[in-house]
């Protein structure tokens, strides 16, 4: 537990929070400024601040509860869709720091935007950059 995080005194109960699941690794409760109706944030109860700082199993067990949510949030909200993502570090828009997957019910004509409308500004990359930056992202694996 880190003293100063909002999500781990909502772990500890010392901030109430909407939960809508609970289990030994995992916390999932309402956004206290929702975008839309239903937005769950669905967080690791230990303190990782960002997605690789988590242990594998952890995250895992935070993409199971994704998976497993889904599903009755849009349903509870009669959502069509929903968007699924991390702010994965500040610069990303990561507020909070203790990693956080969002469940956005998305709604026909909701004015909300898609993933690919994140940045304004795209970058031209010729085909041989884009050949380098595949083999970098394979080459960092090893
Ligand atoms: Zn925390």
């Amino acid at each position: 537990m880190s003293e100063d995080c909002i999500f781990c005194q909502i772990v500890a109960g010392d901030i109430p929070g909407r939960t809508v699941y609970e289990d030994d690794t995992v916390l999932a409760f309402l956004d206290a400024n929702p975008l839309s109706p239903g937005h769950t944030l669905v967080i690791p109860k230990a303190h990782h601040e960002r997605l690789n700082d988590t242990p594998a199993d952890v995250a895992g067990a935070v993409m199971s509860t994704l998976y497993e949510l889904v599903p009755a949030v849009e349903s509870a909200v009669d959502a069509p869709a929903s968007t699924v993502a991390f702010n994965n570090g500040e610069e990303a828009g990561q507020e909070v720091p203790h990693v956080h997957g969002h469940i956005v019910p998305r709604f026909e004509d909701d004015g909300g935007r898609p993933i690919h409308a994140l940045v304004t500004d795209r970058p031209e990359l010729s085909d041989a950059e884009l050949d380098a930056i595949e083999s970098d992202i394979v080459a960092e694996q090893a």
